[in-house]
């Protein structure tokens, strides 16, 4: 028995860090969408009592560090399941790139499992055992597009923001999310209006959602990879309505609403950056089917 899951990325419209809490986890808010880059995820039934992890990619981890295998012992043990699963995980999303690709991959094994192994939980209770694995899983478990607060597991869900295209350029680092947090200093950052952003996605305004984009840890990557910082300025170049950096980055991604923009975006960035995708934002939630 088999199942297919499509784990996809997600972008950061906003990330804001309100304060850093006595847990040592930053209190955030943050308005993300999922977008159609995304991995897959097969799931294939074991009758043996293992959980195995392959992958073609040699920056994913294949033990008990790849984030799909943390989400295949929590519910195994948590629900007593007394055999195994193989997981292959066909990557496409850059590994450490501030697009929860790790995230999102144990997402779709947490949603899948729950059909491979019929424990008949609903998305709510997998977005709480997500939260065990990591900030963004619980967000990753739904998709779509939401305002995730608290550490990134209290999810609120928003409507899909105006259509576009969503350009991806990633340099050739991978960024540590945790570094990044050590580096910046919250006392002074100009925050994202996180508000004013949720009325643009609800008025269905691309132009509102252009100028309220905004991310705290930008100035804190740009800082120590000015590389991020050139390729920010290349799409402006090439005509981009709007351009912020990912998560914790390196990637850096520009809207653009008409499709000659997009393709003049895609093939000047293109021979400039490792990695370069267009694709277009997902706006439905996942199900459980
Ligand atoms: P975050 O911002 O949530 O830290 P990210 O999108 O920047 O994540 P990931 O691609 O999730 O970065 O990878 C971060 C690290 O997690 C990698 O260095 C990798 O070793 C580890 N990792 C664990 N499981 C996975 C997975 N399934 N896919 C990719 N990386 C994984």
């Amino acid at each position: 028995m088999k199942v297919l899951m499509k784990a996809p990325a997600k972008i950061n419209l906003t990330l804001d860090v309100l304060h850093k809490r006595p847990d040592g986890y930053h209190e955030v808010e943050m308005i993300m969408t999922t977008i159609d880059l995304a991995d897959r995820i097969e799931l294939t039934w074991l009758d043996e009592n293992v959980i195995r992890v392959t992958s073609q990619n040699r920056f994913v981890p294949d033990d008990q560090r790849n984030l799909a295998y943390q989400a295949a012992i929590l519910l195994k043990d948590r629900f007593q399941v007394q055999h195994g699963v193989q997981i292959n995980i066909e990557k496409t999303i850059p590994v450490a790139a501030g697009l929860a690709g790790g995230s999102s991959d144990a997402a779709a094994t947490l949603r899948g499992l729950n059909r491979l192994w019929k424990l008949g939980l609903n998305l709510d209770e997998l977005a709480v055992l997500g939260a065990e694995i990591g900030s963004d899983v619980s967000f990753c478990v739904y998709g779509g597009t939401a305002l995730a607060k608290g550490r990134g597991e209290i999810i609120m869900p928003l409507p899909a923001p105006p259509n576009c295209w969503v350009v991806l350029a990633k340099p050739l680092i991978g960024v540590s999310t945790a570094d990044v947090y050590r580096r910046l200093n919250v006392e002074h950052i100009s925050h994202p209006d996180t508000n004013s952003m949720i009325e643009a996605i609800r008025r269905n305004d691309f132009d509102g959602v252009c100028q309220q984009v905004g991310n705290v840890l930008e100035g804190v990557t740009l800082k120590m990879y000015p590389e991020v910082a050139q390729i920010k300025e290349q799409m402006y170049r090439f005509g981009a309505d709007a351009v912020l950096m990912s998560g914790s980055g390196p990637t850096v991604f520009a809207l653009v609403q008409h499709d000659s923009r997009m393709h003049r975006l895609y093939n000047g960035l293109r021979g400039f950056c490792d990695q370069v995708f267009a694709v277009r934002m997902l706006g439905d939630r996942h199900t459980l089917d």
